[in-house]
């Protein structure tokens, strides 16, 4: 047993059903603003390569890497309604990359899978006010939409953003032959498709690790 501020007894792990609005709490759904993403750094501390903005401009944030770690158009249905376009352009990114300097009290999430939108993982971030999408959480990396990014347009962003490969290109709505891989699913752990039939190329298989 454990007693709290008010000399409550209760079970360590005993959790109480309600908390007032505005007490403060240490649970684990409160932690999220001290943890990469949302962590937001001092002034001159972060290496600011890339801006990027929603459409309303609540949420702006700093990125400091030149390159994403891949950037990747994903083709499936869930992205195709979710971003009201026909694919999604996602730039993967460390959590550590990007510091919000706007606005990180202005998020909302949605968790496609549950239908939620409490901040569970992986889920999608967007703008509470003008409902950008932000970015896709995963457990680990963070998915950015390079639309949103101050000078995407000019040479140096085409070049930085450029996609690598194609995923779930055979849920596309639009054909997009530009001659880079396209898989069936997951970029490397899914078969190639043929951009021009949209068949899997036999042999593509991605070997499964030996263990
Ligand atoms: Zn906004
Ligand atoms: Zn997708």
């Amino acid at each position: 047993m454990t007693e709290d501020k008010d000399g409550n007894k209760r079970s360590v792990g005993d959790e109480p059903h309600q908390y007032q609005a505005g007490s403060t709490t240490h649970r684990e759904e409160d932690q999220w603003k001290h943890r990469p993403p949302y962590r937001v750094h001092e002034k001159g501390t972060f290496d600011v390569k890339w801006r990027g903005k929603c459409h309303c401009g609540a949420i702006q944030y700093e990125l400091s890497r030149e390159k994403p770690l891949a950037s990747k158009y994903c083709h499936c249905t869930t992205c195709q309604r979710m971003h009201g376009a026909p694919f999604q352009w996602a730039a993967i990114f460390h959590k550590t990359d990007i510091n919000f300097t706007s606005g990180h009290h202005d998020l909302g999430w949605y968790d496609p899978t549950s239908k939620s939108t409490t901040h569970h993982l992986p889920c999608k971030v967007q703008c509470a006010y003008c409902r950008s999408p932000i970015m896709d959480e995963g457990r680990n990396m963070i998915l950015l939409f390079p639309t949103l990014i101050e000078g995407i347009k000019t040479p140096r962003g085409r070049e930085a953003f450029e996609v690598q490969s194609h995923m779930f290109y055979p849920q596309r709505v639009v054909d997009i032959k530009d001659g880079k891989p396209k898989f069936q699913g997951l970029a490397d752990e899914s078969p190639l498709v043929d951009e021009d039939t949209g068949e899997v190329i036999p042999g593509t298989e991605p070997k499964k690790e030996d263990k």
